[in-house]
């Protein structure tokens, strides 16, 4: 068969997939449907067919910021679109279409060989380019959506493919658009522009004194002086099941902050975009004791308070009942609501 002229493959469905793998937690989940969506042009029909069938449905892509339950009914669509390339590139920067099934860390070495850098900060983060959008994905001072030229996706309530151009995103601290709509949009491709000139962002304390002061580092350095930080302080989900940081940094008003500041007088904070307040939940979850906390099969991470950890047989009940005990003490001892930040299917 011609492929050029009779479109791709439809999706391939797949009854009770294991997930096991396909998620950083390493929770023993199925999914009673899924559909493996490896070109855009097969999105159309699965919705439809979803639709007759009126189950409830949700995008899957590297699984590194979901807890599942031990059954997902329904239909879960495996984000599996590859492919990236240049496309074009003026005098202030370059423009690179890749798909929403591209590994994350595995693009970030595609543009630095390419000499495109950029992107170098965002080292080492799990996932798929398609879920990086979704929580605005950031460390040591970048955000993804300081580089996002505009995404392609499908629209389910406009049952039609939409390109929204970065300002549409509504892009914020680990939030957009997409986020807030949940179960609406499929990011099938996304825009990045890299501008053409670069400047090294090293002001995050950790990455800053990999280097002497004074000295430029490269794009490559700072790529792998972040690699070299998360290696050494994040758990490899392939050895312990996480799915990194599991509460937001909170963001208080200043005049919450100033309360709090005068019985926490070593309280960890930055300043916000916005004029408030950003916490660091990991400070008040290490505060309340929880920093190396086993409960059952789950725990709190020996070296990063923020992360919680599946020692090996924890279920996503069982998470989320630390999480609770968590949040609990940290409201009652710093009057702060830790929000969850990895996607509870
Ligand atoms: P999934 O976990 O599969 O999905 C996450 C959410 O996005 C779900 O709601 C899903 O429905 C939705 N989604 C996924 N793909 C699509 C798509 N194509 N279209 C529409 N919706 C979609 N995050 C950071 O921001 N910064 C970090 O530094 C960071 N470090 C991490 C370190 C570790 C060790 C781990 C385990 C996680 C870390 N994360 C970090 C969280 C995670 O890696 C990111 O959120 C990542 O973008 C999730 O990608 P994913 O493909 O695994 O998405
Ligand atoms: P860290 O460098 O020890 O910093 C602790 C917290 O303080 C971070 O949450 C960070 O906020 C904040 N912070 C530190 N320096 C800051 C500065 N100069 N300006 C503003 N805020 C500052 O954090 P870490 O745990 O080792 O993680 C390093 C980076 O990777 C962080 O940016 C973090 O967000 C990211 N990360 C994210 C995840 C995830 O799953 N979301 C997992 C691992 C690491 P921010 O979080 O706002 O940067």
């Amino acid at each position: 068969m011609n492929r050029a002229q009779n479109g791709p493959l439809p999706a391939k469905l797949i009854p009770n997939l294991g997930l096991k793998h396909r998620n950083t937690f390493g929770f023993d989940a199925s999914a009673e449907l899924a559909y493996e969506i490896t070109s855009p042009e097969q999105i159309p029909a699965v919705i439809s067919d979803i639709a007759k069938q009126k189950l409830t449905w949700r995008v899957l892509g590297g699984g590194s910021n979901v807890i599942l339950p031990e059954s997902l009914s329904g239909a879960t669509l495996l984000m599996n679109i590859t492919g990236q390339e240049m496309i074009a590139s003026d005098e202030v920067a370059t423009y690179l279409a890749v798909g929403g099934g591209v590994n994350w860390h595995e693009l970030v070495i595609w543009t630095l060989e390419n000499d495109l850098p950029g992107l170098e900060n965002l080292a080492l983060i799990p996932g798929t380019v398609g879920a990086a959008p979704i929580q605005n994905i950031g460390a040591y001072g970048v955000e993804v959506a300081d580089y996002i030229d505009s995404i392609e996706a499908f629209d389910a309530k406009e049952q039609a493919f939409v390109t929204l151009r970065k300002e549409a995103c509504h892009f914020a601290y680990r939030d957009s658009y997409f986020k807030q709509n949940p179960h609406r949009f499929i990011v099938t491709q996304v825009v990045f522009k890299l501008p053409k000139i670069w400047q090294a962002r090293i002001h995050y304390a950790d990455l800053a004194t990999q280097f002497f002061e004074g000295s430029n580092p490269s794009p490559e350095e700072i790529f792998l002086a972040a690699c070299k930080i998360r290696t050494r302080k994040l758990p490899d989900p392939t050895v312990i099941g996480n799915a990194g940081s599991f509460f937001q940094n909170p963001i208080v008003p200043q005049e919450q902050f100033e309360t709090l500041l005068k019985t926490h007088t070593d309280l960890v904070s930055y300043p916000d975009a916005t004029g408030k307040r950003k916490l660091a939940a990991a400070w008040l979850v290490d505060q309340c004791g929880f920093k190396g906390q086993r409960m059952g099969d789950v725990g709190v991470y020996q070296n990063q308070a923020l992360v919680l950890v599946n020692h090996g047989g924890g279920t996503a009940q069982d998470v989320l009942g630390l999480a609770k005990c968590i949040q609990d003490k940290v409201r009652a001892e710093f009057g702060v609501s830790l929000q969850i930040e990895p996607n509870i299917f």
